[in-house]
């Protein structure tokens, strides 16, 4: 059996984490791209890129087949928050039991662990005739809006996902998502002198404060459904009834169903609205949908939970706030399940780290859980 050999992991982690790779740095991104199509494009892999928009590093697709259809997807993405520069001023560095660097754990170590993994089985020879698929999204910091198609496509096309996000508390892996809507809504009214005639005109802001309490109201904690008013602006003057106003909502929810409930309640404000003779624009829409546990996901997450009870390291799950690209995957139904790169933490700041005891560990659990995939498939 091939050993998981830690050091050559760690000198590729720092080479990429030294490279800055911000979404909106097309060159940075291709540079993490050209990393593993260079170094897994060996063993008669297949490499598939496309780019879904110009200013955007690549979509690549690594495979063990030609096949379009994958038994199981792993999902991975070369972009970090943060911006060109930051990995001169804070360069990859391993202090006590932590690595340190921008994007070490968000998710250049997750991302590795699949190539890693895939690597090791191919030459151990334990992987095909499984069909199996790491993907490398350019974009998913910024919300995966211009790849969410090609995600969605890949996704359809597999019948297994495991994102490589970061374990996260006490080494937990992620089974549920929250959704992620955004709003934009413009009120249109009329003005009018406050002192002479404000009889004769309708504030944006008062009609404004009437939805807001409205939709507030649908917050709910223990459904996990949240409203949220980000942002609001408006008005000319303190003499002037307000002619226009705007507001900014984030939505969170654990149920797509969830939705209607906010749709809903927009339709009977726009009536409220209407009977005011105000007029309203309402923009946007579920930009991520709810990534939740499906039966299909409970049983891959009992495979999982037995794998890793045979390798004495029993599974823990948790429910994440934020999304992933996990969420595209599940809303399609497919079975997805998430947090399994190596466990870390302060993701999106300058404390980022990275456990490296839990490196080798996170390696040994996705090879345990791709073999026996390969056998339930196969019977292997
Ligand atoms: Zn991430």
């Amino acid at each position: 059996m091939i050993k998981f050999e830690l050091e050559n992991y760690l000198a590729d982690l720092e080479y990429l984490v030294n490279i800055d790779s911000n979404a909106s740095d097309k060159q940075g991104v291709e540079k993490i791209a050209t990393f593993f199509k260079q170094k897994f494009s060996k063993n008669g892999w297949f490499i598939k890129e496309h780019y879904a928009s110009t200013s955007l590093g690549p979509c690549v697709e690594i495979s063990n087949t030609q096949d379009e259809q994958y038994d199981l997807l792993l999902m991975g993405h070369m972009d970090t928050v943060f911006e060109v520069g930051t990995a001169g001023k804070r360069p990859f560095r391993i202090s006590g039991k932590r690595a340190y660097g921008p994007g070490v754990t968000d998710m250049k170590s997750g991302d590795l662990i699949g190539a890693y993994v895939m690597d090791i089985l191919e030459n151990e020879q334990a992987l095909a005739p499984l069909k199996i698929c790491l993907d490398l999204n350019p974009e998913e910091e910024k919300g995966s809006k211009h790849v969410r198609q090609w995600l969605e496509n890949l996704s359809m096309r597999s019948k297994y996902v495991i994102v490589l996000e970061h374990a996260r508390g006490d080494n937990e892996h992620v089974q549920a998502r929250k959704g992620l809507g955004r709003y934009t809504l413009k009120f249109k009214c009329i003005a009018a002198h406050a002192g002479n005639n404000p009889e004769l005109g309708r504030s944006a802001i008062t009609e404004m404060a009437y939805w807001i309490g409205k939709l507030t109201a649908l917050t709910d904690f223990a459904e996990g459904f949240t409203v949220n008013i980000g942002t609001v602006a408006g008005g000319e003057a303190a003499n002037i009834v307000a002619s226009e106003a705007d507001m900014v909502v984030d939505l969170r929810l654990v149920r797509l169903e969830q939705e209607q409930k906010f749709n809903d309640c927009i339709s009977e404000l726009k009536e409220h609205a209407q009977k005011k003779e105000v007029k309203i624009e309402v923009s946007g829409g579920i930009t991520r949908p709810p990534m939740f546990v499906t039966a299909e996901t409970e049983i891959f997450m009992t495979l999982v939970n037995n794998v890793s009870e045979s390798l004495a390291m029993p599974c823990k799950w948790c429910k994440a706030g934020g999304g992933s690209d996990g969420n595209f995957s599940a809303a399609l139904g497919i079975p997805t399940i998430d947090g399994f790169g190596p466990l870390g933490g302060s993701a999106h700041t300058d404390n980022e780290y990275l456990e490296v005891e839990a490196i080798e560990p996170a390696a040994k659990l996705l090879l345990e859980i791709v073999k026996k995939l390969r056998q339930k498939l196969y019977n292997l």
